[in-house]
């Protein structure tokens, strides 16, 4: 199955999301997502000025060695535009593979190992009021697991509290907005928070939160103590981690369960992490850390120590990038659960999908591949628009600070 062309598909249907679309001489045709939020128009430049030269010609099936070849190719290894470029490769000849042997791609990585996939929605609101209103919203549709985000007295913005509900998207404006932060305050209140939260759902839903690396590694041990009586399936990202060995002072001082590695793109970037047992969860995402064969190795090395996977799904992950990882969450053993954001009717309708949501699971579909299209025709009417993440400052002084 020789590649005859391939070409990358920019579009914003209420957010920006960049597909590779790879064609074959036998008349199928494979997707993969390269969306890397804020930077969109770098990774289609590295697919289309790179990369798909290189694949013209080549078998479709030699998934592995394309792989190698633009990894150890390029000469310059990792970083988010290189291996988010490379996902789109090898989710797209995933996709082929799949489709060329008329299975859904569940089947070719070894068969589904549990009947559905366990996903995590994100309830947030202005206070602790609000915001248990969303957790219970949640519960009703049919939530097994919540992540809840709330606004910090004080603070005039903070990640994860959008204007609506059922919904957040943060990359919102033509330049970075600016968020002001307090980990004082935020520290004072996010015990509050998941003490009426608890109180509220009762003992059985699981619930999440997200610090978004903006702790010190001493105070996320003291928000982690702070939070055990709550009982939280995972802390995330409760501090940077480009320092791998700041976990050992997390771990010391909490047993709540520790979640990183949605910035991550590597196995590189997690090893220190999992072969020291420093995180319970390692949430690497498809597209972000160079596709399905990357994902299944860091999968792979994290079942020998207990780490579980916990896939990033935020809205800036398109959803051929969540029809690719339902199917990998289907298989892989060592599964944790899956972060689900609902994309817009927009979005949904540029790429119709197999996927779908029932009773707190998501289900990946029987179509051939991942199940995820794209209707070019419309993706065409919504022209790219540059979007960006907020950036955050210290309120007391305007220090800039970890978004
Ligand atoms: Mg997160």
């Amino acid at each position: 199955m020789k590649i005859t062309n391939a070409r990358v598909i920019v579009c914003s249907p209420g957010r920006n999301f960049v597909t590779l679309k790879i064609e074959t001489d036998q008349g199928l045709s494979g997707l993969g997502d390269a969306t890397l939020n804020g930077r969109e128009l770098s990774v289609a430049s590295y697919l289309t000025d790179h990369v798909i030269p290189c694949l013209i010609g080549r078998d479709a099936h030699q998934i592995e060695d394309i792989w190698q070849y633009l990894y150890r190719g390029a000469y310059w290894r990792r970083g988010p535009v290189t291996m988010s470029a490379i996902a789109a490769v090898d989710t797209a000849l995933w996709d082929l593979k799949a489709k060329a042997a008329d299975m859904p791609l569940y089947q070719l990585l070894g068969g589904r190992s549990r009947t559905g996939v366990m996903v995590y929605g994100h309830a947030n609101g202005a206070d602790v009021e609000r915001t248990v209103e969303e957790v219970l919203r949640y519960k009703e549709a049919g939530y097994r697991a919540i992540r809840a985000q709330s606004g910090v007295p004080g603070l005039n913005s903070v990640y994860g509290v959008g204007r609506g509900t059922m919904f957040y998207e943060p990359a919102d404006a033509d330049l970075p907005s600016e968020h002001d932060w307090s980990s004082e305050k935020y520290l004072l209140h996010a015990p509050k928070l998941f003490e009426q939260v608890r109180q509220a759902v009762g003992p059985d839903i699981h619930l999440l939160h997200d610090v978004h690396h903006r702790l010190t590694p001493i105070e996320a041990a003291r928000l982690g103590k702070a939070l055990e009586p709550f009982h939280l399936f995972w802390m995330e990202d409760a501090t940077p981690a480009e320092n791998q060995e700041s976990f050992r002072l997390i771990r010391r001082h909490t047993t709540t369960p520790i979640a990183v590695g949605e910035i991550f793109n590597s196995i590189w970037d997690c090893k220190g992490l999992i072969e020291e047992q420093l995180i319970d969860y390692i949430r690497t995402t498809v597209v972000h850390a160079g596709g399905i064969t990357h994902l299944r190795r860091i999968a792979d090395f994290a079942s020998m120590y207990q780490v579980r996977t916990g896939c990033h799904g935020a809205t800036d992950l398109s959803p051929v990038c969540m029809g690719a990882a339902l199917h990998f969450d289907l298989w892989v053993p060592n599964f944790g659960i899956q972060e689900y954001m609902r994309h817009t009717d927009e979005t949904d309708a540029v790429f119709p999908h197999a996927y779908e949501f029932r009773d707190g699971f998501m289900f990946p579909g029987e179509a051939p591949g991942h199940g995820v299209q794209i209707d070019e025709a419309l993706a065409a009417k919504y022209p790219y628009r540059r979007a960006y993440l907020p950036v955050n400052r210290q309120a007391h002084d305007g220090t800039l600070w970890h978004w």
